[in-house]
Order: C-alpha cells, then sequence, then structure tokens
C-alpha cells in the first residue's frame, strides 16, 4: 500500500511539474478539478525513487593528466553502474545448491540454507558463497566456540533460512516488525536480507559495500543466535555488530565482526 501511495505521489509531481511545461499535453476532460492540490504525501519511497532516477550529465571540465583524468572517468563510471533493485519481487526465490563444511571448534551447530528472489541481478550461488565466507570467518560466531555453522543446498536440513530478497518481500516477510523497504531483519527461522541494502550499503560504510555486507550477515544472523541490539560503548571506538549501523554508528567506528581482534 505504501508502496502503490509513493507511486501515486510521483506520477501526480510529474504531471504537475510538465502541465507548467511549453509543449505540455492538455489534460483529459474533466481530469483537472479530480486532481488534489499538492498535498499528496509524498512518502520516503517515492522521494528515493525520484531522486535515485536523476542521471548525472555533469562533465569534468578541469584540467587534469591523461592517467588522472583516465582514473577520474573510471572512478565516475562505476559509481554510475550501480545495481538496480526492484522494490517489488515475485516472492519466490533461488535456492543455492552449495553445500560447505561445518565451521567452527565448538558448540551448537546450526545448518543453514541461502534462498535469493527471482529478478533480483544476484546469483544464488555466488550469494551463497559469500555469505559463507563472512559466517566462516574467525572473526564472526564460530570464532567463540559457542557455535558451529554449516551451509546445506537443502532447505529441509536447515535450521534457518537466509533470504535475499526485494524490499517488498522483506517488508512482507519481516511483518509486524516494520522494514519500510529500506532495513532488514531476522523472524524466526528466517533471516531477511534487504537487497537493496546488499547493493548500496549504508552511510557508515560508505562505498565499501564488501564490509556492509560482512555487518548485515552478521548482525542478522546475531539475532538469530539470539543476540540484542547495543549501543555505541564510547567516541572512537568499534561499533559493536549488534549496534544497529544501517541507521548510523554514531561516534563510533563501523565494524562488521562479533569479534575484530580474533585471527584465524
Ligand atoms: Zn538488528
Amino acid at each position: 500500500m505504501v508502496g502503490a501511495l509513493g507511486a501515486g505521489a510521483l506520477v501526480l509531481a510529474l504531471a504537475v511539474s510538465g502541465g507548467s511545461g511549453a509543449g505540455a499535453q492538455p489534460a483529459p476532460a474533466g481530469s483537472v478539478s479530480v486532481v488534489p492540490p499538492a498535498t499528496a504525501t509524498a512518502d520516503g519511497a517515492g522521494a528515493v525513487t525520484a531522486s535515485g532516477a536523476t542521471p548525472s550529465t555533469e562533465e569534468d571540465a578541469a584540467p587534469a593528466g591523461k592517467k588522472e583524468k583516465k582514473e577520474k572517468k573510471e572512478k565516475k563510471e562505476k559509481k554510475e553502474k550501480k545495481v538496480r533493485i526492484p522494490e517489488r519481487g515475485p516472492g519466490t526465490f533461488v535456492r543455492a545448491d552449495v553445500d560447505g563444511p561445518k565451521v567452527g571448534d565448538g558448540g551448537r551447530l546450526l545448518r543453514y540454507a541461502v534462498k535469493v528472489e527471482k529478478g533480483l541481478p544476484y546469483d544464488a550461488d555466488e550469494t551463497a558463497r559469500e555469505i559463507q565466507t563472512t559466517l566462516s570467518d574467525p572473526r564472526s560466531w564460530v570464532g567463540g566456540e559457542d557455535w558451529r555453522l554449516e551451509l546445506v543446498s537443502q532447505p529441509a536440513r536447515a535450521d534457518f533460512t537466509v533470504f535475499l530478497a526485494t524490499p517488498g518481500t522483506v517488508d512482507r516477510y519481516c511483518w509486524p516488525l516494520r522494514t519500510y523497504g529500506r532495513v532488514s531483519c531476522q523472524a524466526g527461522n528466517r533471516v531477511m536480507l534487504n537487497a537493496w541494502r546488499w547493493a548500496h550499503a549504508a552511510d557508515a560504510y560508505g562505498a565499501d559495500v564488501g564490509a556492509y555486507r560482512q555487518y548485515l550477515v552478521n548482525h542478522e544472523v546475531g539475532h538469530r543466535l539470539g543476540h540484542n541490539h547495543v549501543g555505541c560503548p564510547g567516541k572512537g571506538k568499534r561499533a559493536p555488530v549488534m549496534m544497529q549501523q544501517t541507521k548510523s554508528v554514531g561516534a563510533c567506528q563501523a565494524n562488521p565482526w562479533p569479534s575484530p581482534k580474533r585471527r584465524s
């Protein structure tokens, strides 16, 4: 419902601005009196769509060395090649056909499967390997001898499933938790990763999408292992992985790991 409202507001905004242009089409008879004043509540989703669609046509006019220019151009192209994540998907998933080893020295063994929603620009097997690499790191939950984890291809064998899903599907699966199309959640044995975040990360991580993904996986799986949110312990310190770093790290430094100092 919220998404439909947002799209409606956007269409309305376009219609209003188009109407003042020279070559604007006359509105169909009867429609003018129906159009409400521009108080239509533009929700967050609508605003994001509008600003995100603005193409950058800015040219770099400053003189620069050939190499420098080339580097700048490459950087710019990288920035513009942002992945497009559909706001909604079919709610059906591709199961990752990957099995991994049991990882961890001791503790309870939990098996997990990975599924990626159809229509997303992510391969299920690749995504599963990326998630597995994070969860197998000694700085992750398996390093503490409380948990062992094993990636399995058969969801029937899994204790929990990690879903990479469109914002709309995350909102549906997480309800009554409110994810607003922009955050992720854990609900029972479902760990729901928001593909919009998977693509775009969060302010605290800047352009380091890889580190943000490590944070997201560790944080949401941390909920499944029974961990709750904590705050920043002090200015300049590492943010705990169970801090809501997608929102902000406050005075802390971004940190994707439960035990960042631990080494293999
Ligand atoms: Zn959380």
